[in-house]
């Protein structure tokens, strides 16, 4: 066997099994790809090899079958001669479609009742309901996309702010995709040369220039590690930020709370600790969602034991949250309190702002000034919404300074995460396999490893039970 052989080979090992996947795949599937409801218009989507076929049987206005690609048709959609409704028959022909396959999309007037009779009727003439995700499955089984593309489509559907938007439709246009089989391409060219090294084992030479080699592995760990680190703010972006307000009573965090959501939601009180149970309100700042607990004070000596309560789940609500705001009335803190407060979450490692509230007290400048041992206060007024928009600004500071508007691939799932952790292992491996020279069988096995796991998240290397987790979790119609 030589060298290139054992390249073929490789690549081969890396491919999905595609023939066995697609067997199942020669059916035409049918489903409402609108939202279910009322609407002006409703739409069902058909794919597969019959789909042309089954829509013409029921259109008798025009003969779909002898119509070109990427053309729009009005008629009547019949069923046993009784006319079900006036429809739009949109014809995309394979393999320019979005799942590869003949697509008809039928555009009714946004009945349920029509939706649902339309869809009995196609399958009765012969097409199956799709399962969740069947349509971008089909598209990623026709290399319309790949897997990591195909997963951005679910996100995009799913985005709920900008920076989610943005996120998801840069890696389904293939961001993500591309610097990854960048990557592949590079390792596969020295996995060849590993591979071929040891076909000719005997005669001790190397193919593989080691100096090259090692500059490569070096740039994969750098991208690998910039991805992994980006899987933080990945998270924050799809799922938001757990933010915890928490203070005295009477601090104004009710008031605050208020002020950011700019309406009155919360119950603003006079009496301390009325703020009984945990409110959870949702703030979308530059893209993020805040998900904003306001809690009863955290004062440790209480003898109200309602109140008590309150204490115990505002120190869980910290602990659940990747940012604490500790609100405090200016007008009523001792600055030594304070130090020691801040020192408690330097030692446990909390994320927080110190935000002095009242600010619009008449006494407050001269108060000011017992604090200005503390760089990192801001000072606002909850009541007269002053610096508001400033604390705001600092949330996003907090979790994403700067890097939300960058270009950059940011990692938000985390099966992508998975296996680029294991990216990362191999590639050290890898590594100290060729610091302390091990025998290159044993290298090239990591190698390959390294190759398998990049391969899982773009698609190259799958199966169907992981397709199936994958795609199970798209809504019906995608
Ligand atoms: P909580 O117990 O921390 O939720 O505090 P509240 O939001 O109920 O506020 C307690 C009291 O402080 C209320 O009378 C508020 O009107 C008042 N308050 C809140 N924010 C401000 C502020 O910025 N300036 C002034 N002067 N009073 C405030």
């Amino acid at each position: 066997m030589n060298g290139l052989d054992s390249v073929d080979k490789s690549a081969t090992y890396l491919l999905v099994n595609f023939a066995i996947v697609q067997k199942i795949w020669d059916d035409t599937i049918v489903a409402v790809a609108t939202p279910p409801g009322v609407g002006a218009i409703g739409m069902i989507r058909l794919s597969g090899k019959e789909a042309v076929n089954i829509a013409n049987q029921l259109f008798p206005s025009k003969d779909l079958d002898v119509q070109r690609s990427h053309t729009l048709h009005v008629g009547s959609f019949s069923k046993n001669g009784t006319v079900i409704d006036e429809v739009v028959m949109g014809l995309y022909r394979a393999p320019r479609s979005f799942t590869g396959e003949d697509v008809v999309e039928i555009s009714f007037h946004g009945s349920p009742y029509i939706a649902e009779k339309i869809m009995s009727t196609l399958i009765d003439a012969g097409a199956r309901p799709a399962r969740p995700g069947e349509f971008t499955q089909r598209a990623f089984i026709n290399g319309k996309m790949d897997l990591a593309q195909a997963e951005a489509v679910a996100d995009l559907i799913a985005s709920n702010t900008e920076a989610s938007r943005r996120t998801a439709l840069h890696a389904m246009r293939g961001g993500f995709s591309e610097v990854l089989s960048k990557l592949r391409e590079e390792l596969l060219k020295f996995s060849a040369l590993i591979e071929l090294e040891l076909d000719f084992s005997q005669e001790d030479v190397e193919f593989a220039d080691r100096s090259e080699f090692y500059v490569l592995l070096n740039q994969a760990l750098t991208i690998t590690n910039d991805l992994l680190r980006s899987f933080q703010l990945g998270n924050v972006i799809r799922n938001g930020v757990q933010v915890a307000i928490v203070g005295k009573p009477n601090a104004g965090k009710s008031t605050l709370l208020n002020a950011l959501l700019n309406e009155e939601r919360a119950i603003v009180s006079e009496i301390a600790g009325t703020t009984r149970d945990t409110i959870e309100e949702v703030l979308n700042i530059d893209g993020i969602l805040f998900r904003l607990v306001d809690t009863a004070g955290i004062r440790e000596h209480t003898t109200d034991a309602i109140e008590r309560i309150g204490v115990e789940r505002s120190l869980e609500k910290i602990q659940q949250s990747s940012l604490v705001v500790y609100l405090f009335d200016l007008m009523d803190m001792d600055p030594r309190e304070l130090k020691k407060i801040k020192a408690q979450f330097d030692t446990d490692g909390i994320r927080y702002i110190l935000a002095a509230n009242k600010m619009d007290h008449a006494d407050a400048p001269e108060v000011m000034k017992e604090f200005s041992d503390f760089q990192d206060i801001i000072y606002i007024s909850a009541q007269s919404k002053q610096n508001v928009d400033k604390l705001k600004k600092m949330f996003v500071d907090k979790v994403a300074k700067g890097k939300i508007d960058s270009e950059e691939t940011i990692i938000t799932n985390a099966r992508h995460y998975d296996a680029l952790k294991q990216v990362d292992k191999s590639l050290h491996d890898i590594l100290s396999g060729l610091d302390t020279k091990l025998p290159l069988d044993l290298v090239a096995l990591d190698i390959r490893r390294c190759l398998h796991y990049l391969g899982e998240i773009t698609g190259e290397i799958t199966n169907e039970e992981q397709l199936g987790w994958i795609f199970g979790k798209f809504c019906i119609g995608k």
